[in-house]
């Protein structure tokens, strides 16, 4: 087991003379046994990530370190980090138990009983000893995904580095695999390194989450941090669902001026603001609060558009006016009932608020956690 470290690594593509940066200077610090889940959209250069720690790619500039050793130009094999795919890569014409145990043939000096008791036990471990014999044809997409599992495992590896592993999976079982896998990762005490652009997985898996945007790294935090404290607008758009309403505001006095609704600010939001002429005011949908009554300064008549149910709550999409162009949305019980066409009031507490540079992205604000902490649970 080990510390993975990426310093100030960056990856240039040549693509016909045109350089091509798919990964821009990106400082990612794993401690040993930590499970980091690096998070983005289609092309921000998490693959490319992954690929530099594996070996599979150069590296452009910085250094990657396992523990105190530079490890930039070993060769794959000699760096000790097993690699798992999201199209699990198994030889068709292998068996199961052959699949697992090539990588150890071919790298250690293992006997073949020390390789055989091996690939049992990390099979029964993964529930796959009864499928052994099989080959990868005759498996489901569940049990090909343990058998790739498997054969990391085996190869007893200082990190793992696992790229969409569950993108081929079905939901159910996907989400089963998640759980599994994190249960896994926790007792085999493994640095993994894991990819995904599912901010699902990245939520719940990670003890960090690293997000990516355009090759840069835009903050590595706690999934709860990210979701609460996001450095930035895009880190804010991207974790969570339905995404955070975002209003562009203009900056007067006490005030938010955005084309729709004016916004009353305290002291304290005036400050943390400074010079700032122009925010965009974020707020995430469970935030907001539908009302019947307009009686407080961040109350706003609003008018339903569209419901989405999703059984244990509802989405609801609400505009300013029947007229308005912008729309967004809020979260309420599954039970409660509204129906589109409907009047509202839309309340939007300024403890929820999170305010960012309209320009940079930067967060000047986040909301306040206190009423988090002083939360009872109810039961
Ligand atoms: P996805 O989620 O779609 O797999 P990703 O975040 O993993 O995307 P990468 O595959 O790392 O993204 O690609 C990052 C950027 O680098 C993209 O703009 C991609 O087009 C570019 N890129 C990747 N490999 C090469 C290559 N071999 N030559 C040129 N450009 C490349």
């Amino acid at each position: 087991m080990a510390q993975l470290t990426l310093d100030h690594v960056t990856k240039v593509f040549d693509d016909n003379g045109t350089d091509i940066v798919a990964v821009d200077d990106v400082n990612i610090d794993l401690a040993d046994g930590e499970f980091l889940v690096l998070v983005g959209p289609s092309g921000c250069g998490k693959s490319t990530t992954l690929r530099m720690v594996a070996g599979l790619e150069s590296v452009t500039s910085g250094d990657i370190r396992l523990g105190d050793r530079v490890i930039n130009d070993a060769s794959p094999r000699d760096r000790d980090i097993a690699m798992v795919f999201q199209s699990y890569a198994l030889y068709p014409h292998m068996t199961v138990r052959e699949n697992m145990s090539f990588g150890l043939e071919e790298s250690t000096d293992l006997s073949n009983d020390e390789i055989s008791r091996k690939v049992t036990e990390t099979a029964e471990m993964l529930d796959i000893g009864e499928l052994l014999d099989r080959k990868p044809r005759e498996l489901s997409g569940g049990q090909r995904q343990r058998v790739a599992l498997g054969r990391a495992i085996v190869r007893d590896p200082e990190v793992f580095l696992m790229d969409e592993p569950l993108s081929n999976l079905d939901a159910k079982l996907r989400s089963g695999m998640r759980t599994e896998l994190q249960r896994l990762q926790e007792n085999l005490g493994v640095t993994t390194m894991y990819v995904t652009h599912d901010q699902t997985e990245a939520m719940t898996m990670g003890d960090r989450i690293a997000i990516l945007d355009d090759g840069k790294l835009q903050q590595v935090a706690t999934p709860l941090e990210a979701y609460h404290q996001p450095a930035n607008q895009f880190v804010a758009g991207f974790i969570g669902d339905p995404s955070m309403n975002f209003f562009r505001m203009e900056v007067r006095d006490d005030r938010l001026v955005g084309d729709e609704f004016a916004y009353p600010i305290s002291q304290r939001t005036r400050e943390s603001i400074g010079g700032t002429e122009h925010v965009t005011l974020g707020i995430r949908p469970e935030d907001i609060e539908l009302v019947s009554d307009a009686d407080g300064d961040h109350d706003y008549e609003t008018v339903v558009d569209v419901v989405e149910p999703m059984g244990n709550e509802n989405n609801v999409y609400l505009n300013f006016s029947a007229d308005s162009a912008t729309t967004f949305v809020a979260t309420i019980g599954g039970m409660r009932s509204v129906e589109a066409g409907q009047p509202v009031v839309a309340r939007i507490p300024e403890s929820a608020i999170h305010l960012f540079d309209a320009e940079s992205g930067e967060a000047l604000q986040n909301r306040t956690l206190d009423e988090l902490e002083d939360t009872e649970p109810q039961l």
